[in-house]
């Protein structure tokens, strides 16, 4: 079969204001469970394409010193999504947009009979590692060379083969032996000592286990997931996130242009009773 040119999918990403791409091949959700794969969505679906945008480091910044706080969102909204199935539409392939809800919300409805139940709901995290964007990182949030936690993810599934991206390998970016400034940076030590390890194209990868009831309680740069109250929040601004980002530029991981560094004074934390 024909495959669809990847440097066209590029030129879309880059005339729509976004900053990474890469393609995840659907042969790496076989054994992936109906409720969380994208070929429940999708049966046709050749590509699983995963975006990225740049979410800008001043955002982080004024959480960082105390003085602006921004609810900043993880997933890119409706509309570059829309747009770029337009344009497979406009070349005559099927392409879904995937909504970014939270996988506790799943069941959301009544299945039909040999189908799962609504609404489906892919990880978007995986999808991206699977797409060679960046890992899991084992606080859990999603790391790439480029920017570190910084950034917003998308997905869309289509029925175009693409050429697929290699899946970026774990450990890469993320020093689970010897970091730990994630950790570190909780007052609340809602991150646990417990581990869960998930294998990731063959790479077992591990991620930290959060005391969750903890999170919801955090004071210090953590949101509530408004897709679904059992969820646990969004943490990318929360001080064990800006604690990674903060390791990851001043350990050359994430190199940056920025003149000053991201954290110039020691950190503010509360404990979740002292707030
Ligand atoms: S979200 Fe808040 S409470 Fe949870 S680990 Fe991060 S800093 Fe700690
Ligand atoms: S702070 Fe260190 S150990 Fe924690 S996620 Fe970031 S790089 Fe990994």
């Amino acid at each position: 079969m024909k495959t669809f040119p990847k440097d066209t999918l590029v030129k879309w990403i880059k005339e729509l204001g976004l900053d990474m791409v890469g393609v995840a091949d659907p042969k790496y959700y076989e054994n992936i469970e109906p409720q969380w794969n994208p070929l429940s969505l999708l049966p046709t679906c050749k590509s699983i394409i995963v975006f990225a945008r740049e979410i800008p480091r001043s955002h982080f910044r004024g959480i960082e010193d105390g003085t602006v706080f921004n609810r900043i969102k993880r997933f890119i909204g409706a509309d570059e999504p829309y747009q770029i199935c337009r344009r497979f539409e406009d070349n005559g392939f099927l392409a879904v947009p995937c909504t970014l809800l939270a996988q506790e919300r799943w069941p959301d409805g009544i299945g039909k009979p040999g189908k799962p139940a609504p609404n489906v709901a892919i990880d978007p995290k995986l999808a991206a590692q699977l797409a060679g964007l960046g890992e899991i990182a084992y606080n859990g949030t999603f790391i790439t060379p480029q920017f570190g936690p910084r950034q917003a993810l998308g997905v869309i599934l289509c029925d175009a083969q693409i050429e697929p991206d290699q899946p970026f390998v774990p450990n890469t970016i993320c020093d689970r032996k010897n970091c730990k400034a994630c950790v570190e940076a909780c007052p609340a030590k809602a991150i646990t000592e417990k581990t869960t390890t998930i294998d990731i194209a063959g790479h077992p990868t591990v991620i930290a286990i959060y005391n969750d009831k903890a999170c919801k309680f955090c004071p210090n740069g953590a949101y509530p997931d408004t897709s679904c109250e059992a969820a646990p929040p969004n943490r990318i601004a929360a001080a064990c996130t800006r604690a990674c980002i903060a390791c990851l530029e001043d350990s050359g991981k994430v190199k940056t242009n920025f003149k000053k560094p991201f954290r110039r004074r020691p950190p503010w934390a509360f404990d979740i009773f002292q707030a």
